[in-house]
This record gives C-alpha cells, structure tokens and sequence, in this order.
C-alpha cells in the first residue's frame, strides 16, 4: 500500500507567512536545495491546478521543548515552529542575541557536519554550532516531516530520555500540517560504500528504506548484536525510535572527568558495567544497543535533505561514518537522482497522521 494513503490530505489552509524566519541573508544551498525549493515555488504558483499526491510535511503547531543537554549539562529550551515547503530543517541560536542570520542559522544538513565525535553537531560558516542534532533529526525523519523551523538556546539539542521518543510523542500530540508541495525523495541509484578498518557504512539500492546493523562490544551484555529494520514498518517508531544513548561505566567516568558528557545521567543513558546494566530499569530491549545504532543512523541520514529511497547497512559504524557514506554519496552525482514520491508508489514515512 502506498503509505501517503494512510494519511488524509487537508484542503491547504496554511499561508507562507514563515517570512520572519528568514533574516534576510540567503543561506547557502546545495544543489538538491535548489531543485526542493524551485519545485516548492512553482507548485505554489499553481496550487489550484496541481493537486499534490503525497505533500510535503509541517507542525500543525508550535511546540516547545524543555530538556538538560547532554555535554554540555545546561538546560535547554527548544522552539519548534511550522515552516513553508522547500525550507527543509533549520535551526536558529537564540542565545546569540541580535546577530544576523548567517550567525545564528544553521541549516541541517550533512556537508554543515562539523564535529561527530560524541553526537553530530552541525556549523555554519561563521563557526556556530548545535550539537547532538542526530535523534531530534531522527523524530522528524521517523514523522515524515520535512520542514521545521528550530529555535534553540543553547549548543545542543536537549537529550529527553538518550533516544527519540519524547520527540516523536510531543510532535504527535500536536499533529502535522501538510504543505502544498510534493515531497521528493533521493534514490540511491548504486552502492556507495565507506570504510575505516573494521568500520563500515553503506548506501545501496533497492525499495523502500531498509536498514542493516551490526556492532561487536567486547562485553558481555552487549556482545554482538544485529539487527534488519524495515522504516516504512509501522513498529519503526516504538521498536527502534525509543532505544536509549548508551555507554560503558569506565568510558562515561572517564568522560565526565574530562568534563564532557555534564548532563549524563542514568535518566538518558543506560549505563553498562562489565555483565550487567547499571539502570535500576535494566532494558527496554535485549538488543536496544543495535536499535539505538540504527536511531542514529536515521537521524545522521536525515542530514541528506530528503528521504532516501534504499539500503542503509552500518558495521560498528558511528556518526562519522554515516556522514562520510553520504558525502560518498552526493560527491558522485551519478549515484543518485531525485524522485517525485507522489507519483511513486514508494512513499514513505507513514508513521503519524495530520491532526484534523
Ligand atoms: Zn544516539
């Protein structure tokens, strides 16, 4: 079934009066920007005549978030607001006070990666940053949104529970909006494949959006673990969008002495020490390792602007593999190509419907 069926499809009551969000400096855009954003205008121009099968996605409403960061241990709040079609995902630092938009914006996107050591932090060309972006980007993903407008007042985006569940069931309540522009997905046309040792990411074809894992831990609670998981599946979200941040007990203590990973605690972390959990509550899944590994991947390949139409397959890989597998990517132009999903029967996402 094509997933767009399951959502209804709302005569288009939104305006494009997002115009506050845009400062008035033009943020730098790829080429796939250009095509998202050029595609968005004409069909706005002829909203009438061109119904949209399978629309790009919205808020239905402004929503906040409130939440310690996990690095750096500051609370955090976070706006999320509506935003047109062809904005895609942009955060705003508000705690920069009256500094122009190409301070303060941030467009999340995979070549504005900067840092992927602990999470995937993003920066734009004057050095501002927001960290740990990967499972906020990963709600959104899992939504099926694709354009939010980010107010955020800190460097990282707050941690909740160490997975994207709190996202995903904020953004729920409030419901989607759609938009009056088809979404468009990247097809990935043939294997582009990095590797760094032991470590391995992969971008393969094929339909839907498939993804593999498989992560080795010399320690017996996690040990080896492997996981295949189906996006389009409607257990996606409950079953791999709610596996929790996880950590080895020396690697977290070692982490807070360097003074990294402040806002740590067993409230956003499951904590292993030698053979068993440290967490009182133990588990949410016997392998919510690998589950929360494929999180991340989904969350770090939202960063490619659309969704993507393919198999993902990850070996011990982390934040700095999934950006370089889709800088692979994107630098071979003939390993992709654009795709209307709403004259395709493979859409996707069809994890939440738009409130009435
Ligand atoms: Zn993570």
């Amino acid at each position: 079934m094509p997933p767009c069926s399951l959502r209804r499809v709302f005569p288009m009551s939104i305006g494009f009066a997002e115009v506050r969000i845009v400062k008035g400096s033009a943020l730098r855009r790829t080429e796939l920007d250009t095509v998202i954003l050029d595609e968005a205008r004409a069909q706005r121009r002829d909203r009438v005549s061109r119904p949209v099968a399978c629309p790009q996605m919205t808020l239905n409403a402004p929503v906040v978030l409130e939440g310690v960061g996990l690095h750096t241990g500051r609370m955090i709040r976070m706006d999320l607001h509506p935003a047109g079609a062809g904005f895609g995902i942009v955060f705003r630092r508000t705690d920069l006070g009256d500094a122009p938009a190409d301070v303060t914006d941030i467009t999340a996107r995979h070549d504005h990666v900067g840092d992927t050591m602990l999470s995937t932090v993003i920066r734009n060309e004057a050095g501002t940053s927001v960290g740990t972006v990967e499972h906020l980007m990963a709600a959104f993903a899992g939504l099926g949104i694709d354009n939010v407008f980010v107010e955020i007042n800190g460097p990282e985006v707050p941690v909740m529970d160490g997975s994207s569940q709190v996202f995903v069931e904020t953004i729920d309540a409030i419901g989607l909006k759609p938009l009056h522009a088809s979404r468009r997905a990247i097809r990935i046309l043939k294997p582009v494949i990095v590797q760094d040792g032991l470590k391995r990411a992969a971008l393969l074809p094929g339909e839907g959006f498939k993804l593999a894992f498989e992560i080795e831990f010399d320690n017996a609670v996690i040990g080896r673990q492997s996981i295949e998981a189906d996006f389009m599946s409607p257990t996606f979200r409950d079953e791999i969008l709610t596996a929790r941040t996880f950590g080895l007990l020396k690697d977290v203590e070692a982490m807070w002495a360097a003074g990294l990973g402040l806002g740590g605690s067993l409230e956003n972390t499951v904590v292993v020490d030698g053979d068993h959990v440290v967490n009182e509550d133990g588990l949410r899944f016997n392998d919510e390792f690998v589950r929360h590994k494929v999180l991340d991947a989904v969350g770090d390949l939202a960063l490619a602007g659309a969704p993507l139409i393919g198999r993902y397959e990850g070996t011990r890989a982390g934040h700095a593999m999934n950006n370089r597998v889709l800088r692979a990517l994107f630098a071979d132009r003939s390993a992709w190509e654009l795709v209307d999903m709403g004259a395709s029967e493979e859409v996707m996402r069809p994890v939440a419907v738009p409130a009435e």
